[in-house]
């Protein structure tokens, strides 16, 4: 139990400095950080209930811990021979059901890597709590898919600065060195081994990433990639990235 306390306060720390160090990197990452003072740790028991650690801080009166809990969101780790029993595809998501942003309780080595989706998640939880409409719409809606494109190009921005800006000066590489394509396949076909080592290597993950880690980042490096060739080539960038985006959820069980 104490080592869990140890942990689930240090990843606490971890995702406030996060949310503090990249708060400047655009309009979405600013309101985070306005809106989520604090975070709470959970830990998920048989994949249903969750058990707060930790609340406001220790003597505070009623009224401030209630402040608190309004500026707060929970982050509830599940084990990972739990994941199957919760509503969870992905390793790491913001899950309406609890309010949380739920991460499978692995070691996250990858620090830009957890930095930008850290980022990720909470930006859908900022659009749930300000209802937001797409916040709540059915996947692979328009809505729901706008939402996803805000999220990425937020996550971006944090994974650039997490990395010197080298990530897109890399990506952006790609784009050029691939020139203007007949079909996503052919992009998404362009990205060779020697790329995918360098972004591994560039978002933290040093040969030492996890299979959870893995999938992610190769989201990442995707979604980036279509998003920045849809800035250069596109008439309609927006568009092309919700295009984008459907093509990897149809085509990519990975995003
Ligand atoms: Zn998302």
């Amino acid at each position: 139990m104490m080592d869990v306390l140890k942990k689930t306060t240090e990843i606490k720390k971890r995702i406030e400095q996060i949310v503090e160090k990249y708060k400047g990197t655009s309009q979405i990452a600013r309101d985070i950080a306005d809106n989520f003072k604090s975070f709470s740790v959970s830990v998920s028991a048989g994949g249903r209930a969750t058990h707060q650690l930790q609340i406001g801080e220790p003597g505070a009166d009623a009224q401030k811990i209630m402040e608190a809990f309004q500026n707060s969101l929970e982050i509830c780790f599940v084990a990972k021979h739990d994941m199957s029993k919760v509503p969870m595809k992905s390793s790491f998501l913001f899950s309406k059901d609890i309010s949380a942003v739920r991460i499978a309780a692995i070691e996250w080595h990858a620090e830009p890597l957890f930095a930008g989706t850290i980022m990720h998640e909470l930006g859908h939880a900022l659009y749930f709590k300000a209802q937001k409409k797409s916040s709540i719409a059915k996947p692979g809606t328009r809505a729901y898919v706008d939402e996803e494109v805000d999220m990425h190009l937020m996550e971006m921005d944090v994974l650039d600065a997490a990395t010197d800006h080298k990530f897109l000066q890399y990506i952006d590489s790609i784009v050029d060195r691939t020139g203007k394509v007949d079909d996503f396949d052919s992009l998404v076909g362009s990205i060779t081994s020697d790329d995918m080592q360098a972004l591994s290597d560039l978002l933290g993950c040093n040969g030492q990433c996890s299979g959870e880690e893995a999938n992610i980042l190769f989201a990442c490096i995707v979604t980036s990639l279509g998003f920045r060739y849809a800035q250069v080539y596109a008439d309609d960038p927006r568009e092309e990235m919700i295009k984008f985006y459907n093509y990897c959820t149809r085509e990519l069980s990975h995003l």
